[in-house]
């Protein structure tokens, strides 16, 4: 595994201001596997001049330039996609096969939709007696999460380049080797110097530094609804644009009419994918309560089969609180049917398949966000007692809604307060717009809606 000792500035690697280190662990087996430099205000600021210096000429390049960057970057990005998958199983965990298919597939998806959409986007139109221009929003400061390290990387930078930004990233502390090897992968693709800047970082050194820097005009941000509420508040004293992709604590509504055991399965492959740290997991199955025993049985069943297949969680930290929340779930009168807190493994930071039963809507284990390999599962009377519940969060990211008839799913995904519903297990759209209802953000990623995030519009009246 390669480790840069500096940070990506203006196009080459630099050396780093501090002399402070990061070191990166294998969580599978808690070895230090690298060491990367930790960003001070200085290097932020240092990126932060470069992205404004490269911002009149990659704002003026013709869309089609930029389009041919971004199928530059999709394709060394798929060309370097073992590399890739081997350094997130490295310094994330998940298992090989997982890295492959989501880590290293999606982000290829994603950077080539922004490629055609830089080429196919109507950046101007004509309303009335009005020309309106979609021009870029300037300098964007990228704070980004662990989670899917490279998905959530390109899910920013790859729009705000179509859009003719200049970013500056900060990456998360547990998982930069992946955002190195990007920073990488962009210098291959041929995009020019100061466009992309990384800076490698502790979050409340170097991210809050971007975060509050006076040239930067936009802060994207993914991660905590904690942090994200900060980040919030700074963009708004300094009036600057913010992008925010916070928590979730997801709704697995399965309605009478369903396909049970389905939904159960898909439902638990759903929250132990990635163990369990997926923002839009959906860690609440709500079930009829006729059928609530039958499918505790499946869950059980189903979840007992991952074992430790699905990789430790990212750091001892979130071990210890993903074990805390098993430990206050059992506290508060909840039933565990399979997993438990006790670590499945003497090294690595394992933690168990869990699944609760008995659960009610307003225990910690149902209201707050685990990010841990751990199931809820909730009976509800009828429909509207399910709808309560379901939206029963201060969080509305996502969701899943199961049902005999897709119609009648539809219905019921249209009352919840949440961003993104998938109807009987539909599948994940790289160009469908994702982003949170209430506390889970302010924004949408992906798609059309994801690359308006990096406009600002402009109309002239003749
Ligand atoms: P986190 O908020 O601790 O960290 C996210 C990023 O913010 C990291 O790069 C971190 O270094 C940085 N950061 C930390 N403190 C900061 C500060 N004071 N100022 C500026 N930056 C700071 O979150 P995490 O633990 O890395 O990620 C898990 C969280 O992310 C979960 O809550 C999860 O739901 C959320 N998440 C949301 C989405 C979404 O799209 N809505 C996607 C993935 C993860």
């Amino acid at each position: 595994m390669k480790a840069h000792d500096g940070m990506y500035i203006d196009g080459a690697w630099r050396p780093a201001a501090g002399r402070d280190t990061i070191d990166v662990v294998n969580p599978a087996d808690e070895q230090v596997i690298g060491q990367v430099p930790a960003g001070t205000v200085e290097d932020v600021d240092a990126a932060v001049r470069a992205a404004r210096a490269a911002f009149p000429g990659w704002a003026a390049t013709a869309p089609a330039e930029r389009a041919a960057r971004l199928t530059a970057l999709r394709d060394v990005l798929a060309a370097r996609k073992d590399e890739i998958a081997e350094t997130v199983t490295a310094e994330l965990g998940s298992p090989l096969a997982f890295s492959q298919t989501v880590h290293a597939g999606v982000p290829v998806l994603v950077a080539g939709s922004y490629a055609e959409l830089a080429a196919t986007y109507a950046f101007e139109e004509k309303v009335g007696n009005s020309t309106v221009y979609q021009e870029p929003v300037g300098v964007v400061g990228a704070i980004t999460p662990w989670n899917y390290p490279l998905h959530q990387i390109v899910a920013k930078v790859a729009p705000a380049l179509a859009a003719g930004c200049t970013v500056v990233l900060k990456p998360a502390e547990d998982t930069p080797l992946t955002a190195q090897l990007f920073a990488e992968a962009v210098a291959e693709a041929g995009v020019p110097a100061g466009v992309f800047n990384l800076v490698t970082g502790l979050g409340p050194v170097a991210g809050q530094a971007l975060a509050e820097h006076p040239d930067v005009d936009l802060v994207s941000f993914t991660g905590s609804t904690a942090v994200g509420r900060r980040i919030g508040a700074t963009a708004g004293a300094a009036v600057k644009r913010v992008a925010l992709e916070l928590g979730g604590k997801s709704a697995n509504v399965i309605l009478p009419s369903a396909d049970l055991a389905k939904a159960v399965n898909v439902g638990v492959a759903n929250v132990m994918s990635n163990s369990g740290q997926t923002c839009s997991a959906w860690t609440r199955m709500l079930v009829p309560a006729a059928r609530y025993d039958e499918a505790v049985e499946l869950a059980a069943t189903a979840a007992a089969k991952y074992g430790d297949r699905i990789g430790p969680v990212v750091n001892a930290k979130q071990q210890a609180r993903v074990r805390g929340y098993i430990e206050k779930g059992v506290a508060e009168g909840a039933r565990i049917v399979a997993g438990g807190p006790e670590s499945p493994r003497e090294q690595g930071y394992f933690v168990s398949p869990t699944v609760f039963a008995d659960v009610t809507p307003q225990m910690t284990i149902a209201q707050e966000e685990i990010f841990g390999p751990v199931l809820t599962i909730l009976r509800y009377e009828d429909e509207e007692d399910a709808l309560r519940i379901a939206n029963g969060t201060v969080y509305g990211l996502a969701g899943a809604v199961w049902a005999g008839e897709e119609s009648e799913a539809v219905a019921f995904a249209r009352r919840l307060d949440t961003g993104q519903v998938d109807i009987n297990g539909g599948r994940f759209n790289p160009l469908a717009p994702f982003g949170g209802y209430k506390q889970s953000g302010v924004g949408r990623e992906l798609g059309t809606h994801g690359l308006s995030e990096y406009l600002q519009t402009k109309s002239l009246q003749f």
